[in-house]
């Protein structure tokens, strides 16, 4: 087992620090360019979807948690921001909260796509959590 606890601001440019962040973290697994590029967009869309919709472009903290196992990576992306009104509703392809922001309400089908497990839990005004695995096919061959 290996885990890891980032915490950083709700700032656009730390959407690409932490997506590779988690590409670093599950080097040593052994992914192919395909599951490694799978892993980085929804870390992405859902980092995305803390720092635009969480804090609405104002200030908060997004906790990134990583932890791998064998060949299992498991991945949680956390906000303190508003919430989900309809955590339903919000999963179903194209909704979006944000229409005249260009948004097309795809992120939680994209992580669902590319993702195993994927599930989340949100309290209106508390905040939300997205968990998320993904299974790499070459299995820890250099894990240890
Ligand atoms: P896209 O991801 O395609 O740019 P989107 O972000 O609106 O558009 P989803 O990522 O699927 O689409 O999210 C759907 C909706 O769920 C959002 O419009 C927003 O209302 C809500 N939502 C998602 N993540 C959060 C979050 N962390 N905090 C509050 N609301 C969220
Ligand atoms: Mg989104």
């Amino acid at each position: 087992m290996n885990e890891m606890i980032l915490k950083f601001p709700a700032r656009s440019e730390n959407e690409i620090f932490a997506r590779n962040a988690v590409a670093a973290f599950v080097l040593p697994l052994n992914p192919s360019l395909t599951e490694l590029s799978d892993v980085k967009t929804a870390v992405s869309e859902a980092v995305t979807n803390s720092i635009v919709h969480g804090y609405r472009g104002g200030e908060g903290w997004v906790t990134l948690i990583c932890r791998t196992e064998g060949a299992r990576l498991e991945v949680e992306v956390i906000d303190e921001g508003r919430g989900i009104e309809d955590v339903e509703r919000a999963l179903e392809p194209f909704f979006t909260t944000l229409p005249d922001e260009e948004r097309s309400g795809m992120g939680f089908t994209i992580m669902q796509t590319f993702m195993s497990d994927f599930s989340v839990q949100s309290t209106k005004g508390a905040g939300t959590k997205v968990k998320m695995c993904k299974e790499f096919a070459a299995g820890a061959l250099h894990a240890g």
